[in-house]
Protein backbone atom coordinates (compact mmCIF):
# COMPACT_ATOMS: atom_id res chain seq x y z
CA UNK A 1 0.00 0.00 0.00
CA UNK A 2 1.53 3.28 -0.43
CA UNK A 3 0.41 6.66 1.28
CA UNK A 4 1.92 10.05 1.21
CA UNK A 5 3.31 11.71 4.08
CA UNK A 6 1.01 14.57 4.79
CA UNK A 7 2.64 17.59 5.17
CA UNK A 8 -0.35 20.27 5.58
CA UNK A 9 1.07 22.70 6.83
CA UNK A 10 3.63 23.12 4.00
CA UNK A 11 0.45 23.26 1.28
CA UNK A 12 -1.34 25.60 3.65
CA UNK A 13 2.65 27.98 3.93
CA UNK A 14 2.09 27.92 -0.34
CA UNK A 15 -0.82 28.89 -1.05
CA UNK A 16 -0.86 31.40 1.31
CA UNK A 17 2.81 33.09 0.33
CA UNK A 18 1.10 32.74 -3.45
CA UNK A 19 -1.40 35.07 -2.39
CA UNK A 20 0.76 36.99 -0.86
CA UNK A 21 2.87 37.37 -3.66
CA UNK A 22 2.21 41.14 -5.46
CA UNK A 23 0.97 39.71 -8.81
CA UNK A 24 -1.42 37.42 -7.18
CA UNK A 25 -3.14 39.56 -4.48
CA UNK A 26 -6.90 39.13 -4.10
CA UNK A 27 -8.65 42.18 -4.43
CA UNK A 28 -10.08 42.79 0.11
CA UNK A 29 -13.60 42.14 0.44
CA UNK A 30 -15.64 44.97 1.41
CA UNK A 31 -16.43 44.17 5.30
CA UNK A 32 -19.93 45.00 4.77
CA UNK A 33 -21.42 43.00 1.64
CA UNK A 34 -21.97 39.70 3.40
CA UNK A 35 -25.51 40.57 4.57
CA UNK A 36 -26.91 40.64 1.18
CA UNK A 37 -26.82 36.90 0.58
CA UNK A 38 -29.97 36.74 -0.63
CA UNK A 39 -29.73 38.93 -3.43
CA UNK A 40 -26.37 36.55 -4.33
CA UNK A 41 -28.57 33.18 -5.09
CA UNK A 42 -26.64 31.00 -6.69
CA UNK A 43 -23.75 32.66 -6.21
CA UNK A 44 -20.59 31.37 -5.02
CA UNK A 45 -22.85 28.94 -3.61
CA UNK A 46 -25.85 30.31 -2.06
CA UNK A 47 -28.90 28.64 -3.06
CA UNK A 48 -32.56 29.01 -1.98
CA UNK A 49 -33.66 26.04 -4.25
CA UNK A 50 -32.57 22.34 -3.00
CA UNK A 51 -32.73 21.54 -6.92
CA UNK A 52 -30.54 24.71 -8.18
CA UNK A 53 -28.03 23.64 -4.99
CA UNK A 54 -27.57 20.17 -6.62
CA UNK A 55 -27.07 21.09 -10.04
CA UNK A 56 -24.55 23.56 -9.72
CA UNK A 57 -22.47 20.86 -7.48
CA UNK A 58 -22.74 18.25 -9.89
CA UNK A 59 -21.63 21.08 -12.42
CA UNK A 60 -19.03 22.04 -10.41
CA UNK A 61 -18.11 18.20 -9.65
CA UNK A 62 -17.69 17.88 -13.22
CA UNK A 63 -15.54 20.77 -13.45
CA UNK A 64 -13.21 19.87 -10.43
CA UNK A 65 -12.73 16.43 -12.17
CA UNK A 66 -10.71 18.55 -14.66
CA UNK A 67 -8.52 20.09 -12.57
CA UNK A 68 -6.85 16.54 -11.19
CA UNK A 69 -5.20 16.27 -8.06
CA UNK A 70 -3.45 19.73 -8.17
CA UNK A 71 -6.68 21.48 -8.28
CA UNK A 72 -7.95 19.81 -5.16
CA UNK A 73 -5.06 20.85 -3.36
CA UNK A 74 -5.25 24.45 -4.54
CA UNK A 75 -9.03 24.46 -3.86
CA UNK A 76 -8.49 23.27 -0.10
CA UNK A 77 -5.80 25.17 0.79
CA UNK A 78 -7.89 28.67 0.09
CA UNK A 79 -10.20 26.70 2.53
CA UNK A 80 -7.90 26.43 5.29
CA UNK A 81 -5.93 29.89 4.24
CA UNK A 82 -9.81 31.49 5.18
CA UNK A 83 -10.36 29.12 8.19
CA UNK A 84 -6.92 30.42 9.59
CA UNK A 85 -6.85 33.82 8.09
CA UNK A 86 -10.33 35.30 8.75
CA UNK A 87 -10.19 33.21 11.87
CA UNK A 88 -10.46 35.62 14.38
CA UNK A 89 -13.78 37.50 12.76
CA UNK A 90 -15.45 34.31 11.51
CA UNK A 91 -15.11 32.78 15.23
CA UNK A 92 -16.99 35.75 16.50
CA UNK A 93 -19.84 35.96 13.96
CA UNK A 94 -20.13 32.25 14.77
CA UNK A 95 -20.14 32.94 18.46
CA UNK A 96 -22.66 35.76 18.01
CA UNK A 97 -25.21 33.63 15.95
CA UNK A 98 -25.72 30.69 18.12
CA UNK A 99 -24.78 32.64 20.98
CA UNK A 100 -22.99 29.22 22.72
CA UNK A 101 -19.68 27.95 23.89
CA UNK A 102 -16.85 30.50 24.28
CA UNK A 103 -15.43 33.04 21.61
CA UNK A 104 -12.02 31.74 21.91
CA UNK A 105 -12.21 28.25 21.26
CA UNK A 106 -15.01 29.20 18.33
CA UNK A 107 -11.42 30.81 16.70
CA UNK A 108 -9.69 28.66 17.97
CA UNK A 109 -11.35 25.65 16.36
CA UNK A 110 -11.17 27.03 12.60
CA UNK A 111 -7.74 27.80 12.98
CA UNK A 112 -7.01 24.24 14.22
CA UNK A 113 -8.90 22.92 11.53
CA UNK A 114 -7.33 25.19 8.56
CA UNK A 115 -4.34 23.37 10.07
CA UNK A 116 -5.18 19.83 11.08
CA UNK A 117 -7.92 18.16 8.75
CA UNK A 118 -6.73 15.68 6.12
CA UNK A 119 -6.76 16.57 2.87
CA UNK A 120 -4.93 15.69 -0.60
CA UNK A 121 -1.79 13.87 1.01
CA UNK A 122 -4.48 11.07 2.70
CA UNK A 123 -5.33 10.05 -0.82
CA UNK A 124 -3.39 6.74 -1.42
CA UNK A 125 -3.85 3.99 -3.72
CA UNK A 126 -3.02 -0.21 -2.84
CA UNK A 127 -1.61 -2.16 -5.11
CA UNK A 128 -1.61 -6.15 -5.79
CA UNK A 129 1.33 -7.49 -7.10
CA UNK A 130 1.71 -11.55 -8.04
CA UNK A 131 2.17 -14.39 -10.38
CA UNK A 132 -0.88 -13.16 -12.40
CA UNK A 133 -0.04 -9.41 -12.81
CA UNK A 134 -1.04 -6.12 -11.21
CA UNK A 135 -4.18 -4.98 -9.70
CA UNK A 136 -4.59 -1.45 -8.26
CA UNK A 137 -7.28 -0.29 -6.24
CA UNK A 138 -7.89 3.55 -6.63
CA UNK A 139 -10.46 5.41 -4.18
CA UNK A 140 -12.80 7.35 -6.18
CA UNK A 141 -15.57 10.19 -5.67
CA UNK A 142 -18.87 9.99 -5.47
CA UNK A 143 -20.38 13.00 -6.65
CA UNK A 144 -22.29 15.93 -4.80
CA UNK A 145 -22.66 15.00 -1.54
CA UNK A 146 -25.41 16.11 1.11
CA UNK A 147 -23.69 17.55 4.37
CA UNK A 148 -25.93 18.24 7.10
CA UNK A 149 -24.35 20.24 9.85
CA UNK A 150 -24.84 21.09 13.45
CA UNK A 151 -25.34 24.24 15.41
CA UNK A 152 -22.55 23.13 17.85
CA UNK A 153 -19.63 23.85 15.41
CA UNK A 154 -21.42 25.70 11.82
CA UNK A 155 -18.54 26.72 10.23
CA UNK A 156 -15.61 24.39 11.32
CA UNK A 157 -17.92 21.58 10.59
CA UNK A 158 -18.61 22.82 7.29
CA UNK A 159 -15.08 23.34 6.26
CA UNK A 160 -13.83 20.43 7.61
CA UNK A 161 -16.56 18.04 5.56
CA UNK A 162 -15.14 20.55 2.39
CA UNK A 163 -11.82 19.61 3.02
CA UNK A 164 -12.44 16.33 2.67
CA UNK A 165 -14.68 15.58 -0.12
CA UNK A 166 -12.96 17.99 -2.04
CA UNK A 167 -9.63 16.04 -1.33
CA UNK A 168 -10.97 12.90 -3.04
CA UNK A 169 -12.65 14.86 -5.51
CA UNK A 170 -16.24 15.02 -4.59
CA UNK A 171 -18.61 18.33 -4.35
CA UNK A 172 -20.54 19.15 -1.38
CA UNK A 173 -23.91 20.80 -0.60
CA UNK A 174 -24.86 21.44 2.69
CA UNK A 175 -27.85 22.16 4.84
CA UNK A 176 -26.87 24.01 7.84
CA UNK A 177 -28.22 24.02 10.83
CA UNK A 178 -30.98 27.12 10.88
CA UNK A 179 -29.12 28.75 14.13
CA UNK A 180 -26.00 28.66 12.51
CA UNK A 181 -27.00 29.44 8.71
CA UNK A 182 -25.89 33.32 8.72
CA UNK A 183 -21.75 32.17 9.91
CA UNK A 184 -22.54 28.97 7.36
CA UNK A 185 -23.50 30.83 4.50
CA UNK A 186 -20.56 33.72 4.59
CA UNK A 187 -18.01 30.92 5.39
CA UNK A 188 -19.15 29.07 2.24
CA UNK A 189 -19.04 32.29 0.23
CA UNK A 190 -15.66 33.05 1.16
CA UNK A 191 -14.15 29.59 0.19
CA UNK A 192 -16.13 30.24 -3.02
CA UNK A 193 -15.50 33.06 -3.88
CA UNK A 194 -11.40 32.43 -3.56
CA UNK A 195 -11.26 29.20 -5.25
CA UNK A 196 -13.39 30.71 -8.18
CA UNK A 197 -11.12 33.85 -8.62
CA UNK A 198 -7.85 31.09 -8.33
CA UNK A 199 -9.18 28.07 -10.41
CA UNK A 200 -12.65 29.40 -12.25
CA UNK A 201 -14.99 26.63 -10.60
CA UNK A 202 -17.78 28.22 -8.34
CA UNK A 203 -20.06 26.33 -6.33
CA UNK A 204 -18.05 23.41 -5.40
CA UNK A 205 -19.93 23.99 -1.76
CA UNK A 206 -23.20 24.48 -2.11
CA UNK A 207 -25.78 25.58 0.41
CA UNK A 208 -29.25 26.61 1.08
CA UNK A 209 -29.56 29.36 2.52
CA UNK A 210 -32.80 28.84 4.22
CA UNK A 211 -32.49 25.47 5.88
CA UNK A 212 -35.20 23.35 6.92
CA UNK A 213 -36.19 19.82 7.81
CA UNK A 214 -37.99 19.90 4.82
CA UNK A 215 -35.25 20.68 2.29
CA UNK A 216 -32.42 18.22 4.38
CA UNK A 217 -35.36 15.61 3.56
CA UNK A 218 -35.56 16.57 -0.18
CA UNK A 219 -31.35 16.21 -0.09
CA UNK A 220 -31.88 12.98 1.50
CA UNK A 221 -33.91 11.58 -1.40
CA UNK A 222 -32.49 13.59 -4.54
CA UNK A 223 -31.12 11.84 -7.35
CA UNK A 224 -28.62 14.02 -8.02
CA UNK A 225 -27.00 12.97 -4.17
CA UNK A 226 -24.85 9.94 -4.24
CA UNK A 227 -23.86 10.03 -0.29
CA UNK A 228 -25.35 11.85 2.58
CA UNK A 229 -22.61 12.64 5.54
CA UNK A 230 -25.04 13.97 8.64
CA UNK A 231 -23.23 15.18 12.10
CA UNK A 232 -26.15 15.91 14.69
CA UNK A 233 -28.22 14.70 17.34
CA UNK A 234 -30.26 11.34 17.50
CA UNK A 235 -33.30 12.63 15.43
CA UNK A 236 -30.94 13.48 12.70
CA UNK A 237 -28.76 10.29 13.36
CA UNK A 238 -32.12 7.99 12.56
CA UNK A 239 -33.38 10.34 9.86
CA UNK A 240 -30.58 9.66 7.82
CA UNK A 241 -30.23 5.54 8.75
CA UNK A 242 -33.77 5.50 7.68
CA UNK A 243 -32.87 7.40 4.45
CA UNK A 244 -32.71 5.19 0.90
CA UNK A 245 -29.26 6.83 0.50
CA UNK A 246 -25.78 5.34 1.63
CA UNK A 247 -25.62 7.75 5.29
CA UNK A 248 -22.34 8.54 6.86
CA UNK A 249 -23.76 9.20 10.22
CA UNK A 250 -21.59 11.13 13.01
CA UNK A 251 -24.41 10.99 15.78
CA UNK A 252 -24.56 12.25 18.74
CA UNK A 253 -22.13 10.87 22.10
CA UNK A 254 -22.34 10.73 25.89
CA UNK A 255 -18.76 10.27 27.16
CA UNK A 256 -17.95 8.87 30.61
CA UNK A 257 -14.64 9.11 32.71
CA UNK A 258 -14.01 6.59 34.44
CA UNK A 259 -11.00 7.67 37.50
CA UNK A 260 -9.61 4.91 39.46
CA UNK A 261 -6.97 4.26 42.53
CA UNK A 262 -4.14 4.14 40.65
CA UNK A 263 -4.57 7.22 38.55
CA UNK A 264 -2.30 10.46 38.44
CA UNK A 265 -4.99 12.60 40.46
CA UNK A 266 -3.90 16.24 39.28
CA UNK A 267 -3.65 14.77 35.38
CA UNK A 268 -7.05 13.21 35.71
CA UNK A 269 -8.38 16.73 37.24
CA UNK A 270 -6.57 19.55 34.54
CA UNK A 271 -7.47 16.72 31.90
CA UNK A 272 -11.15 16.51 32.68
CA UNK A 273 -11.46 20.62 32.99
CA UNK A 274 -9.29 20.72 29.84
CA UNK A 275 -11.73 18.86 27.94
CA UNK A 276 -15.19 19.26 29.60
CA UNK A 277 -14.93 22.91 29.59
CA UNK A 278 -13.58 23.29 25.99
CA UNK A 279 -16.25 25.38 23.93
CA UNK A 280 -18.15 24.84 26.98
CA UNK A 281 -18.94 21.37 26.35
CA UNK A 282 -20.35 21.34 23.03
CA UNK A 283 -17.88 19.15 21.84
CA UNK A 284 -19.57 15.81 21.14
CA UNK A 285 -16.25 14.27 22.87
CA UNK A 286 -16.01 16.28 25.77
CA UNK A 287 -16.36 14.55 29.31
CA UNK A 288 -19.87 14.74 30.20
CA UNK A 289 -20.36 12.27 33.40
CA UNK A 290 -17.36 11.49 35.94
CA UNK A 291 -17.17 7.67 37.66
CA UNK A 292 -15.07 7.33 40.33
CA UNK A 293 -13.68 4.80 42.73
CA UNK A 294 -14.52 5.22 46.10
CA UNK A 295 -10.87 5.19 47.52
CA UNK A 296 -9.93 8.59 45.86
CA UNK A 297 -12.94 10.42 45.64
CA UNK A 298 -12.34 13.25 47.69
CA UNK A 299 -8.98 13.35 46.54
CA UNK A 300 -10.00 13.57 42.95
CA UNK A 301 -12.97 16.38 44.04
CA UNK A 302 -10.14 18.22 45.72
CA UNK A 303 -7.62 18.26 43.16
CA UNK A 304 -10.32 19.47 40.95
CA UNK A 305 -10.72 22.39 43.09
CA UNK A 306 -6.82 22.48 43.06
CA UNK A 307 -6.96 22.85 39.56
CA UNK A 308 -9.50 26.01 39.30
CA UNK A 309 -12.74 24.11 38.97
CA UNK A 310 -15.87 25.23 41.47
CA UNK A 311 -17.41 22.61 43.27
CA UNK A 312 -21.43 22.98 44.02
CA UNK A 313 -22.55 21.33 47.18
CA UNK A 314 -25.97 19.06 47.23
CA UNK A 315 -28.01 21.83 47.43
CA UNK A 316 -26.88 23.72 44.46
CA UNK A 317 -25.99 20.38 42.19
CA UNK A 318 -29.99 19.79 42.98
CA UNK A 319 -31.24 23.85 42.12
CA UNK A 320 -28.97 23.51 38.61
CA UNK A 321 -30.37 19.85 37.68
CA UNK A 322 -34.07 21.27 38.32
CA UNK A 323 -32.89 24.40 36.02
CA UNK A 324 -30.56 22.88 33.30
CA UNK A 325 -32.12 19.11 32.42
CA UNK A 326 -35.99 19.03 31.55
CA UNK A 327 -38.19 16.11 30.59
CA UNK A 328 -39.89 16.36 26.57
CA UNK A 329 -41.59 13.49 25.01
CA UNK A 330 -44.84 11.13 25.36
CA UNK A 331 -45.40 7.73 27.04
CA UNK A 332 -42.37 5.63 25.77
CA UNK A 333 -40.79 8.62 24.20
CA UNK A 334 -40.00 10.63 27.64
CA UNK A 335 -36.34 11.55 28.26
CA UNK A 336 -34.17 14.23 29.58
CA UNK A 337 -32.86 17.11 27.39
CA UNK A 338 -30.95 19.86 28.46
CA UNK A 339 -32.66 23.30 29.14
CA UNK A 340 -31.99 25.48 25.55
CA UNK A 341 -31.48 28.58 27.93
CA UNK A 342 -28.40 26.83 29.45
CA UNK A 343 -27.34 24.38 27.25
CA UNK A 344 -23.39 25.98 26.07
CA UNK A 345 -23.24 28.85 28.67
CA UNK A 346 -20.88 29.59 30.63
CA UNK A 347 -19.72 27.89 34.12
CA UNK A 348 -20.19 31.43 35.49
CA UNK A 349 -23.75 31.42 34.24
CA UNK A 350 -24.41 27.89 35.40
CA UNK A 351 -23.05 28.92 38.67
CA UNK A 352 -25.42 31.08 39.29
CA UNK A 353 -28.12 29.87 38.12
CA UNK A 354 -27.14 26.90 41.21
CA UNK A 355 -27.25 29.91 43.36
CA UNK A 356 -23.69 29.89 43.76
CA UNK A 357 -21.39 32.42 42.77
CA UNK A 358 -19.06 31.78 39.90
CA UNK A 359 -16.29 34.30 38.90
CA UNK A 360 -15.75 35.74 34.98
CA UNK A 361 -13.29 33.10 33.63
CA UNK A 362 -14.37 30.15 35.70
CA UNK A 363 -14.02 27.46 33.13
CA UNK A 364 -16.04 24.16 35.01
CA UNK A 365 -18.57 23.51 37.62
CA UNK A 366 -18.85 19.96 39.10
CA UNK A 367 -20.19 18.16 41.92
CA UNK A 368 -21.43 15.10 43.27
CA UNK A 369 -24.03 13.21 42.05
CA UNK A 370 -25.87 9.77 42.59
CA UNK A 371 -26.35 7.68 39.62
CA UNK A 372 -30.17 8.63 39.21
CA UNK A 373 -29.45 12.01 38.46
CA UNK A 374 -30.61 13.18 35.29
CA UNK A 375 -27.25 14.77 34.25
CA UNK A 376 -25.24 11.36 34.02
CA UNK A 377 -27.61 10.07 30.90
CA UNK A 378 -27.91 13.14 29.62
CA UNK A 379 -25.58 14.92 27.01
CA UNK A 380 -25.89 17.92 28.63
CA UNK A 381 -23.51 20.26 26.60
CA UNK A 382 -22.89 22.42 29.58
CA UNK A 383 -19.58 23.22 31.78
CA UNK A 384 -21.35 21.12 34.82
CA UNK A 385 -19.66 17.34 35.39
CA UNK A 386 -21.80 15.32 37.84
CA UNK A 387 -19.07 12.96 39.71
CA UNK A 388 -20.56 9.83 40.48
CA UNK A 389 -18.66 7.43 43.82
CA UNK A 390 -18.22 3.93 42.59
CA UNK A 391 -17.07 1.21 44.81
CA UNK A 392 -14.24 -0.27 42.56
CA UNK A 393 -13.04 0.54 38.96
CA UNK A 394 -15.80 -2.41 37.98
CA UNK A 395 -18.67 -0.89 39.20
CA UNK A 396 -17.45 2.56 37.84
CA UNK A 397 -16.89 1.17 34.29
CA UNK A 398 -20.11 -0.48 34.12
CA UNK A 399 -22.02 2.06 35.02
CA UNK A 400 -20.01 4.50 32.53
CA UNK A 401 -21.46 1.55 29.86
CA UNK A 402 -24.73 2.62 30.71
CA UNK A 403 -24.53 6.35 30.60
CA UNK A 404 -22.98 5.96 27.42
CA UNK A 405 -26.29 4.13 25.76
CA UNK A 406 -24.29 2.34 23.47
CA UNK A 407 -23.91 5.27 20.91
CA UNK A 408 -19.89 3.95 21.25
CA UNK A 409 -18.49 7.17 21.02
CA UNK A 410 -16.00 8.65 22.92
CA UNK A 411 -15.18 6.95 26.32
CA UNK A 412 -12.52 8.22 28.87
CA UNK A 413 -10.36 6.53 31.63
CA UNK A 414 -7.44 7.73 34.09
CA UNK A 415 -5.68 4.82 35.74
CA UNK A 416 -2.43 3.24 35.38
CA UNK A 417 -3.36 -0.32 35.71
CA UNK A 418 -3.63 -2.11 32.30
CA UNK A 419 -6.18 -4.37 33.01
CA UNK A 420 -8.46 -2.35 33.81
CA UNK A 421 -8.10 0.16 30.79
CA UNK A 422 -8.33 -2.93 28.85
CA UNK A 423 -11.84 -4.42 30.04
CA UNK A 424 -13.52 -0.66 29.68
CA UNK A 425 -11.73 -0.42 26.21
CA UNK A 426 -13.34 -4.01 25.65
CA UNK A 427 -16.99 -2.88 27.58
CA UNK A 428 -17.61 0.54 26.05
CA UNK A 429 -16.13 -0.13 22.30
CA UNK A 430 -16.22 3.45 21.08
CA UNK A 431 -14.48 5.06 18.26
CA UNK A 432 -12.82 7.10 20.64
CA UNK A 433 -11.06 5.66 23.93
CA UNK A 434 -8.68 7.96 25.66
CA UNK A 435 -6.53 7.13 28.69
CA UNK A 436 -4.99 9.60 31.18
CA UNK A 437 -5.45 12.72 28.41
CA UNK A 438 -8.22 15.34 27.75
CA UNK A 439 -10.96 13.96 25.59
CA UNK A 440 -9.78 16.29 22.69
CA UNK A 441 -6.41 14.39 22.85
CA UNK A 442 -8.55 11.87 20.82
CA UNK A 443 -8.88 14.51 17.96
CA UNK A 444 -5.35 14.97 17.76
CA UNK A 445 -4.86 17.67 19.86
CA UNK A 446 -2.30 16.68 22.41
CA UNK A 447 -2.61 13.24 21.49
CA UNK A 448 -1.45 11.70 17.96
CA UNK A 449 -3.74 11.43 14.82
CA UNK A 450 -5.80 13.59 12.97
CA UNK A 451 -8.65 16.11 13.36
CA UNK A 452 -12.49 15.93 11.95
CA UNK A 453 -15.22 17.95 13.64
CA UNK A 454 -17.36 14.63 11.84
CA UNK A 455 -16.98 11.53 13.57
CA UNK A 456 -19.10 8.44 11.99
CA UNK A 457 -20.17 6.52 15.35
CA UNK A 458 -23.02 4.30 14.11
CA UNK A 459 -21.91 3.70 10.83
CA UNK A 460 -18.35 2.88 11.91
CA UNK A 461 -16.25 5.20 9.69
CA UNK A 462 -14.54 6.81 13.08
CA UNK A 463 -12.62 9.96 12.21
CA UNK A 464 -13.75 11.33 8.71
CA UNK A 465 -10.90 11.81 6.50
CA UNK A 466 -10.83 12.29 2.58
CA UNK A 467 -11.02 8.26 2.08
CA UNK A 468 -14.25 8.07 3.85
CA UNK A 469 -15.83 9.90 0.88
CA UNK A 470 -15.09 7.21 -1.77
CA UNK A 471 -15.54 4.43 -3.70
CA UNK A 472 -13.21 1.30 -4.66
CA UNK A 473 -12.33 1.25 -7.61
CA UNK A 474 -10.25 -2.05 -9.28
CA UNK A 475 -8.11 -2.15 -12.24
CA UNK A 476 -6.81 -5.44 -12.65
CA UNK A 477 -3.79 -6.03 -15.79
CA UNK A 478 -3.18 -9.74 -16.68
CA UNK A 479 0.19 -11.39 -16.37
CA UNK A 480 1.99 -8.29 -16.83
CA UNK A 481 3.65 -5.28 -15.42
CA UNK A 482 4.54 -7.29 -12.30
CA UNK A 483 8.34 -6.90 -12.70
CA UNK A 484 9.90 -8.81 -10.72
CA UNK A 485 10.53 -12.51 -11.32
CA UNK A 486 12.55 -14.07 -14.13
CA UNK A 487 13.14 -12.67 -17.35
CA UNK A 488 12.61 -16.32 -19.45
CA UNK A 489 8.69 -16.20 -18.12
CA UNK A 490 8.37 -13.14 -20.33
P1 LIG B 1 -29.20 18.54 15.97
O1 LIG B 1 -29.43 17.07 15.83
O2 LIG B 1 -30.24 19.35 16.63
O3 LIG B 1 -29.00 19.18 14.51
C1 LIG B 1 -28.01 18.69 13.62
C2 LIG B 1 -28.47 18.95 12.19
O4 LIG B 1 -29.51 18.04 11.88
C3 LIG B 1 -29.06 20.34 11.97
O5 LIG B 1 -28.68 20.80 10.68
C4 LIG B 1 -30.55 20.11 12.06
O6 LIG B 1 -31.28 21.08 11.34
C5 LIG B 1 -30.66 18.74 11.40
N1 LIG B 1 -31.81 17.91 11.79
C6 LIG B 1 -32.29 17.69 13.03
N2 LIG B 1 -33.31 16.80 12.98
C7 LIG B 1 -33.45 16.44 11.68
C8 LIG B 1 -34.33 15.54 10.97
N3 LIG B 1 -35.26 14.84 11.60
N4 LIG B 1 -34.16 15.42 9.63
C9 LIG B 1 -33.21 16.12 8.98
N5 LIG B 1 -32.37 16.99 9.59
C10 LIG B 1 -32.50 17.14 10.92
O7 LIG B 1 -27.80 18.69 16.70
P2 LIG B 1 -27.05 20.00 17.20
O8 LIG B 1 -27.70 20.50 18.44
O9 LIG B 1 -26.90 20.93 16.07
O10 LIG B 1 -25.63 19.38 17.54
C11 LIG B 1 -25.39 18.65 18.73
C12 LIG B 1 -25.53 17.17 18.53
O11 LIG B 1 -24.71 16.73 17.45
C13 LIG B 1 -25.05 16.39 19.75
O12 LIG B 1 -25.89 15.29 19.95
C14 LIG B 1 -23.65 15.99 19.38
O13 LIG B 1 -23.19 14.83 20.05
C15 LIG B 1 -23.81 15.72 17.91
N6 LIG B 1 -22.53 15.88 17.21
C16 LIG B 1 -21.90 14.77 16.80
C17 LIG B 1 -20.67 14.89 16.16
C18 LIG B 1 -19.90 13.69 15.71
O14 LIG B 1 -18.87 13.87 15.07
N7 LIG B 1 -20.31 12.47 15.99
C19 LIG B 1 -20.10 16.15 15.94
C20 LIG B 1 -20.81 17.27 16.38
C21 LIG B 1 -22.03 17.13 17.01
Amino acid sequence: MTTATPDIASIVRQVISELHAPQARVPQTTRDNYSNSQSLSGANGIFSSVDDAVAASQEAFEQLETLGIEGRKKAIAHIRRIAIEDAEELGRMEFSETGIGRLEHKIEKLKVLGEKVPGVEFMGSEVFSGDTGLAVIEHAPFGPIAAITPVTHSLPTIACNAVNMIASGNTVVVNPHPSGRTIAVEGVRRFNRAIHRDLGVDNLITIIAEPTLESADLLFNHRGIKLICVTGGPAVAKAALQSPKRAIVAGPGNPPVVVDDTADLDNAAQSIIQGASYDNNLLCIGEKQVFVVERVFEQLMAAMERAGALKLNAHQVDSLTQRAIIMTGEGSHRHWVPSKDLLGQDASVLAHAAGASGHDGLELIFGETDIENPFVPTEQMMPFLPFVRCKDADEAIHHAHESEHGFRHTAVIHSNNVRTMTSMGRLLDTTLFIKNGPSVAGLGLGGEGYLSFSIATPTGEGVTTPLTFTRQRRCTLVDDLRILGSARHT
